[in-house]
Parts: C-alpha cells; structure tokens; sequence
C-alpha cells in the first residue's frame, strides 16, 4: 500500500509539472503570436429566425500555431488573462474587428452590429474607455455598429465597479450584451441598473432544449426575463431546428448556431452578407 502511494504521488508530480511546463511553452508562443499577429478573426451570423435575414455578426477569434494546428480560444484566453497578454490581444481584436465592420459598410454591405468579445480584466484597465475613443476614430468605426459582450460570471464578480464602466462605455454609444446569460446568478436589481442592451441565453441550456424539461423552463425564463426589462434576448449554440422552433416560438427570434452557420473567416462572411452563399 505504501508503495502504491508512492507511485501515485510520483505520478502525480511528474503530472503537474508536464502540465507547467505546458503552460509555460503555451505562454511563449502566444507572446510570440501575439508580436506576429499570428491571429484571425471568424465571424458567425446572428439570424432572426423568423425571416432568416441577418441581423449581427459575432467575432470569435482564432489562433493557428504556425504547424497548422488550431488551439482553441476556450485554452489560451484563459492563459492570456493569467499572463496579461490579454490587454494587447483584446486590443488587436478591438481594432481587427472594427476594420473589417468599416469594410463592409464602405463596400456597401449591411451586417448589422458586431459583437466583440472583451474580457473583464480589459474592461478594468483604467485607459479601456480612451484606447475604445482611439480605436473608433482611428477606423472610423461607428460606435452604434459595434456590441461589446461580457459574461455575466465576469461582470457579477465585482458589480458596483462594472456598472460605472457600462455606463461609460454605453454614453459612447457602444451596445452592451451579456454572454452566457443563465449561468452567473445575476440578480434582478443588478440587471436592472446594467445599461445593457442584449441578453444572450446560454448555449448550455439550448443544448438539451429538445427533452430537458427544466432547460425549457430556464431558457421561457431568461425570454420572459429579457421582456420585462425591455431587453433583446439572443440564443447561441443553436444546432437543430427543434431547438430553433422552440426559440422562436417562445418569443426568442434572434438564433445564433451551426443550425445557421459555423465562424468563418471574412471572405465566406461577406459571401454570405451578399446573399451569395
Ligand atoms: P462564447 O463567447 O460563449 O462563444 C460561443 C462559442 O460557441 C464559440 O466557440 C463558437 O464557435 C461556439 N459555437 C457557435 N455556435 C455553436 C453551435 O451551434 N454549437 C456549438 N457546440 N458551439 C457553437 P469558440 O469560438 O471556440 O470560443 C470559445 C470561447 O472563447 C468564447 O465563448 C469566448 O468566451 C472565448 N473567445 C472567443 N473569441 C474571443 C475573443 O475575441 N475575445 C475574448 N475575450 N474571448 C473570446
Ligand atoms: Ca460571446
Ligand atoms: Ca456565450
Ligand atoms: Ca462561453
């Protein structure tokens, strides 16, 4: 038994430090990446359901390693924000995405409003607001063609202090919208005093929508939710027309999913927004 115990242990430490030196190989080449701008925007349509225009566009970002292997944003964007490379990634995406919106209004396009992920700890660097005023005026983006989305888990970790920083961020006329909405056990009040403009339903709950009695009940909630304060409600991970027509027939039009279509890169997105895909 002592010796099992050993071996466990062993194998336990020599587990740890695979996965720290992992990490630490992670960490530099996403530095380097991040010098090289070794990164892509993709872009998913946000649908209405009900007459299948589009209506927004979601960035999500995208990271090849230089071999050809893809690493998912759910891996390094934590490793960004424990590093802090965040703020000069968050930053490149800020002004990528803007670009590519200015593009297609210039080319005469209509993509609606484009969704940009920011992580929280690019919200509390103190000059947030000056570096978005300078991107805009840099582009020549227009702040109404723009949405920022947060998860709730991230704005409800320090709420007093996110709702200052909405504001201001709603004052430049940007769209607000809360992400993985479901799971971060906003309260009411808080949401009431939250200068957002969009709730977007967790893709957790629109996964079992077709037999998961209780997901239909939550996700009837957040819609109903949504109504009460005056706010859009967007559904995300949308995959089976069930779960669409559930969507939609419970008063949620705007659908976002591979139902739909997958994140693309700019070219297939403009295909699409000129209806020829
Ligand atoms: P998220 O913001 O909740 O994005 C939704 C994720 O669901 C995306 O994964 C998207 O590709 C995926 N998805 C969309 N439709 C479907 C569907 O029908 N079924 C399924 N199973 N998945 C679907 P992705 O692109 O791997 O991104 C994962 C997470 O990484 C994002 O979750 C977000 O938290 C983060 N992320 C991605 N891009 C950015 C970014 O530019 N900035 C920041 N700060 N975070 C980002
Ligand atoms: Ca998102
Ligand atoms: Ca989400
Ligand atoms: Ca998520």
């Amino acid at each position: 038994a002592k010796e099992d115990g050993r071996n466990t242990y062993k194998f336990y430490t020599e587990d740890m430090t695979q996965k720290v030196f992992e990490r630490i190989a992670l960490e530099s080449k996403l530095r380097q990446s991040i010098k090289d701008e070794n990164f892509m925007l993709y872009f998913q349509p946000q649908i209405n359901g009900k007459d299948n225009r589009i209506m927004g566009i979601e960035t999500l970002i995208r990271w090849e390693d230089g071999h050809k292997n893809f690493i998912s944003p759910a891996t390094f964007i934590p490793v960004a924000e424990e590093t802090g490379l965040i703020i000069p990634l968050g930053q490149w995406i800020l002004r990528s995405g803007m670009q590519q919106i200015v593009k297609w209004h210039a080319d005469g396009l209509y993509p609606g409003r484009l969704a940009i992920n920011i992580s929280m700890l690019q919200l509390q660097k103190h000059d947030f607001i000056s570096i978005l005023e300078m991107l805009l005026e840099e582009t020549g983006c227009q702040p109404q063609w723009l949405e920022i989305e947060v998860t709730e888990s991230q704005i409800m970790k320090n709420p007093e202090q996110m709702i200052l920083i909405l504001q201001k961020i709603n004052k430049l006329g940007i769209s607000l919208s809360i992400d993985d909405f479901g799971t971060g056990y906003s309260s009411l009040s808080y949401l009431k005093r939250f200068p957002i403009d969009t709730l977007k339903i967790d893709q957790s709950f629109v996964k079992d929508l077709s037999d998961n009695e209780e997901d239909k009940a939550i996700t009837k909630a957040v819609i109903a939710l949504a109504e009460s304060l005056n706010l859009r409600v967007i559904a995300e991970g949308v995959e089976t027309e069930e779960q669409k027509s559930f969507l939609v027939s419970n008063g949620c039009i705007n659908i976002q999913g591979y139902l739909y279509a997958k994140p693309m890169p700019a070219d297939e997105m403009e295909k699409m927004l000129r209806g020829s895909l």
